[in-house]
């Protein structure tokens, strides 16, 4: 049981604590054999998970529809369920929950969803029908919920397992002479530097221009008992879609659900260890996303989901972030820039210090 860990969390029954205080300023091919035994051990956690979590609102007893194939759930139902506040900001388009720490939008058709102005993106769209609005039950339980209701983790936040993306034989994205590896290293190193002054300590997956190996970089941050993992990159867009920009946060996809980017899918869509730390991956995931949007003004692409093998593999509350992109001419400039990347650090800093409020038990 206790083996389940760090994030299958205790009851709530508050709402968001001193959350938002001023914080805000803020393939590699598996053996067969370990293949079978990460199975059995994802299957075997989501047992224990399933029988320690219990949600915030009995999700199960709300009344259920079929649209377009998927369960949905009236939005309304959970919102009064959950304490939150429901109003049309336009009448069968969109709505608006509420409650003291949080707004949460969703519009008809679409899969963004707005938190606190903050964009997520779901696995389905929201959906309008008969004059009511209905949510996927799988976007209910794995970002709606975790955010309106928080719960907290059982143990402490003590060690952030720092990842910095790329290394040795692997330059990541480059431009020119630049490689993605370099400064993924260097916004790692400026990041540990932060948290240290934020009193938390941290542990770089590598701290040299060294090949490390995707799925021993969950494994590195396990071993040196790390309770957080944080993967840092930098992205680039394809030739013909230059003007990309901007920030976007990574979280493992819900177990049969779709990937936001289409190479995301990494394969099957069952359950992997990194499913059972949704919940605070999804808070740490939303917490970085606004700080970088707020703090540093990068466009907001969003809280995205993929099963990237960092993700997938995590057995603590994981993200990747994105932090701009080396193939856009003005951010990339910013991206080399070291004054930039300490404010980027901090923000990325402050957040961590947002989530360890929230869940710190
Ligand atoms: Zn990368």
């Amino acid at each position: 049981m206790a083996r389940a860990g760090d994030a299958i969390v205790s009851r709530p029954s508050f709402g968001w604590p001193i959350l938002l205080v001023t914080t805000e300023v803020g393939f590699h091919i598996a053996r067969p054999m370990r293949c079978l035994a990460s199975l059995l051990t994802a299957l075997l956690l989501f047992a224990l998970a399933g029988d320690a979590a219990g949600a915030p609102v009995a999700l199960e007893k709300l009344e259920r529809v079929a649209i377009e194939g998927q369960t949905y759930v009236r939005v309304r139902d959970w919102a009064a369920a959950a304490g939150l506040a429901f109003a049309w900001v336009q009448p069968r388009h969109s709505v608006r929950l509420t409650n003291s720490k949080l707004t949460l939008q969703l519009t008809h058709d679409s899969k963004l969803l707005a938190a606190n102005g903050i964009n997520l993106w779901l696995s389905y769209p929201a959906k309008v029908r008969d004059d009511r609005c209905y949510v996927s039950l799988v976007d209910l339980k794995t970002t709606l919920a975790p955010l309106a209701t928080p719960v907290r983790n059982r143990s402490r936040m003590a060690l952030v397992a720092i990842d910095p993306g790329h290394g040795g034989r692997d330059r990541g994205f480059y431009s020119g002479s630049r490689f993605e590896k370099t400064y993924t290293l260097l916004l790692a190193q400026e990041l540990k530097t932060q948290l240290a002054r934020a009193g938390i300590k941290a542990t770089l997956v590598r701290s040299t221009d060294e090949y490390v190996d995707l799925t021993e970089r969950a494994d590195r941050a396990a071993s040196r008992k790390a309770n957080l993992l944080v993967s840092l990159h930098y992205n680039a867009a394809g030739s013909g879609n230059a003007e990309a920009q901007g920030a976007e946060t990574f979280v493992m996809t819900p177990v049969g659900a779709r990937s936001t980017n289409a190479q995301g899918g990494g394969g099957n869509t069952g359950p992997s260890p990194g499913n059972l730390y949704n919940d605070p991956s999804l808070m740490l995931g939303y917490l970085i996303q606004r700080s970088l949007v707020r703090n540093l003004a990068l466009s907001d692409r969003g809280v995205r989901r993929a099963r990237w093998e960092v993700l997938r593999e995590a057995k603590i509350p994981a993200v990747l972030v994105e932090g701009g992109f080396m193939s856009h001419a003005r951010e990339s400039q910013r991206i080399y820039d070291p004054v930039f990347r300490r404010k980027q650090a901090k923000a990325i800093a402050d957040a961590i210090v947002s989530y360890k409020m929230i869940m710190d038990p």
